[in-house]
């Protein structure tokens, strides 16, 4: 006994001497590695390199079997020190200063996502403070509101594939992807100590993980029951006291809270590997020399071939796609939205080339990032430099992105109706909602007269803060209550920037007047919604000036902007304003979207409306936006060039003939 006593104190002696050579060995290894990204760092070299590192997977290999250890073993340990000593090499490029951040993660202490998060951070010159929160909303809302630096979330899982959560705040908000984490995820089942895996009923988790060790679960015979996090269920356990628990969760989870671990991985099917990724609020400046990936998100709309026409774009510039995934898109039904990971960087001519070229084909697009990819060691590799396989034609002329001469105007759809189509699209509607009453019985008149989309203002821009300012909310609840009566899509003005969202939940299109062409806080925060946009051309603003404006919208991600010649002031004054009929031409050929004309307010008075916009059509306009009352003696605003049942039958037979010359229809 006391022999045996002494062999085994013995030989933990020995294995706590070869942990600390063990230790020291890596801190030499590690200093070394730091030379090596010096060295790299002076003369330019990327810090991936592929063949160096299959010699060093290779040699590692070799040295294990010869001294009868599992390379299989050496290998995953290898994996770790490999990935490691990438990071500290990119980390001596991009060269942040050391300070403490706060990174927001979904769940509580040893929870995979904090895992992750400290591995990630061990690798880059900041220290990081891990802060839990309940849902991946919150994280995001934390990031929003500055209470963190960074967020580190996961995003796919080699099981159970993307996190869909994750996935729908991607594409919601407006936040970066800066660095992703490839972890291997071993789900242990643990319960308290001292309790027997016989007394065992139930087990929690999260339900992803539930999901992941179904089998292991049925075999043992346990009711599985639903947690909001895999740390946070140890935690419970603990508390609870409870010998009929047992919980699915991390090894580092079960120790932080005592708790017995039964078995070291119950997981269905291995590798069990899961992506995570680092968020922040804005870009970070690239890592020369590594390997990356670039994830975008970008909306299509339900029609055929309209996704074809996106992927046949990155596959004409040779881009690789590595991960594709739709996800719905709230508000728009059965438009889809997707989210998707190519293997190039932003910066690359080709990713520039190819994002300009698909912006016809979708209805809105943006970059969430370019970042160091991590692949699994020993994977197919290759370098950055060569992901851009086609040759680039340098005598090419660069072709800047509204000045295209576009032939073909793209379509937009304003809840379900085309703009820039065959079609000739009719916007009708008073110049702003009053009542439930006056909304009502307008639809009803311009629905009578071929209202293809209602108009309707419930925020007025008044030249006189005593006249009418509109119904607010309330109007434009209105006018989307009789718009879903009348089946027509509705489109109203929006004012400030912080109404963009709330309006965009009502309205199928949203108005930027005159007044607001240039508010430019105004232009960004509408290139971030899944809206179309009418944008109309400023009373004292050039055609360029114009198309800088739509620019600002298509610069944030929206595409589906539809611009309105509405009337320039000039020297003359028989008119409300001038309306400019070259615009439509000049518009026409200098841009692909569409462009409709607002005869209204450039006449200013009911007689003159049907022949500007008989005008208007003959030009090659897409489509008219035209004020009608039930009762324009009684408006309150614009009541002098509200049309009549009389006029709108003017319009139409006006309009018949000319739309037929051009192959067009109402
Ligand atoms: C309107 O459409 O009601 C309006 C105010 O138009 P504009 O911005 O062109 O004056
Ligand atoms: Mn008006």
């Amino acid at each position: 006994m006391n022999e045996h006593h002494e062999k085994l104190t013995d030989a933990r002696r020995e294995i706590d001497l070869l942990d600390q050579d063990l230790i020291r060995l890596l801190k030499q290894r590690i200093d070394a590695i730091e030379r090596v990204g010096a060295c790299k760092n002076d003369e330019d070299i990327h810090v991936f390199d592929p063949i160096r590192e299959a010699a060093v997977v290779q040699a590692w290999s070799t040295a294990s079997e010869e001294s009868g250890l599992s390379p299989i073993f050496t290998k995953r340990i290898l994996k770790e020190i490999l990935d490691h000593s990438r990071r500290r090499q990119e980390s001596r490029v991009v060269s942040t200063a050391t300070r403490t951040v706060r990174v927001g993660y979904q769940g509580t202490r040893a929870s995979y996502s904090e895992l992750a998060a400290e591995k990630m951070f061990s690798a880059r010159d900041e220290t990081c403070r891990a802060i839990g929160y309940e849902t991946f909303e919150y994280v995001f809302d934390a990031l929003d509101r500055g209470d963190i630096e960074y967020a580190l979330v996961p995003a796919e899982n080699s099981l159970v594939g993307g996190v869909h959560a994750v996935s729908d705040l991607l594409v919601s908000r407006e936040v970066a992807v800066l660095d992703e984490e490839i972890w291997s995820i071993r789900h242990c089942l643990a319960m308290l100590p001292g309790t027997s895996i016989g007394s065992l009923r139930e087990v929690r988790s999260h339900p992803v993980a539930l999901g992941q060790c179904r089998k292991a679960l049925r075999e043992l015979r346990l009711q599985v029951v639903e947690d909001f996090d895999t740390a946070g269920a140890a935690e419970t356990l603990k508390a609870s006291g409870d010998a009929s628990i047992g919980v699915i969760c991390s090894r580092e989870a079960a120790d932080l809270h005592g708790l017995h671990v039964y078995s070291e991985d119950v997981t269905d099917n291995l590798p069990n590997e899961t992506r995570f990724l680092l968020i922040g609020s804005q870009a970070e400046e690239i890592v020369r020399g590594v390997a990356v990936k670039t994830t975008i998100t970008f909306a299509v709309d339900d029609r055929c071939g309209a996704l074809a026409d996106c992927l046949g774009v990155f596959a004409n510039h040779a881009i690789n796609l590595t991960r594709l995934e739709s996800r719905p898109n709230p508000g728009s039904p059965w438009e889809c939205l997707f989210l998707a990971d190519i293997e190039a960087s932003r910066q690359d001519q080709s990713v520039q080339e190819a994002l300009r070229e698909i912006r016809p084909f979708v209805n809105f697009v943006r970059v969430l990032g370019t970042y160091p990819s991590r692949r699994p060691i020993g994977a197919p590799t290759r370098p950055a430099a060569k992901v851009h396989a086609r040759p680039i034609d340098r005598n090419a002329t660069p072709r800047p992105a509204t000045h295209v001469p576009a032939p073909n105007t793209r379509c937009v759809s304003v809840g379900g109706v085309p703009i820039g189509g065959e079609q000739f699209t009719l916007i009708l509607g008073p110049c702003a909602v009053e009542s439930e009453q006056q909304i009502d019985d307008a639809a009803a008149l311009v629905k009578a007269h071929g209202a293809h989309l209602m108009r309707g203002g419930a925020f007025k821009p008044r030249s006189s803060p005593h006249s009418f300012q509109g119904l607010g909310f309330a109007g434009l609840e209105m006018l989307a209550k009789v718009g879903g009566k009348y089946g027509m899509p509705v489109v109203t003005e929006v004012l400030r920037s912080e109404d963009v969202a709330r309006i965009a939940e009502r309205a199928d299109m949203l108005q930027v007047g005159a007044r607001n062409m240039q508010n430019f806080a105004l232009l960004k925060q509408l290139g971030q919604i899944r809206r179309p946009v009418l944008l109309k051309r400023g009373m004292s603003a050039t055609l360029k000036e114009l198309l800088q404006a739509a620019e600002y919208i298509l610069d944030g991600g929206n595409q589906r902007v539809i611009l309105c010649e509405r009337g320039i002031r000039t020297f003359e004054t028989a008119t409300r304003n001038t309306l400019d009929i070259s615009a439509v031409p000049v518009l026409k050929n200098e841009t692909d979207l569409p462009v409709i004309v607002d005869p209204s307010h450039a006449a200013g008075v009911r007689h003159l409306v049907v022949p500007l916009a008989l005008a208007a059509a003959a030009a090659g306009a897409d489509g008219l936006i035209i004020e009608a009352h039930p009762n324009p003696e009684e408006a309150l605003c614009d009541e002098n060039q509200a049309l009549t049942p009389v006029e709108l039958r003017q319009l139409l037979d006006g309009l018949g003939p000319i739309l037929t010359a051009q192959g067009r229809s109402l």
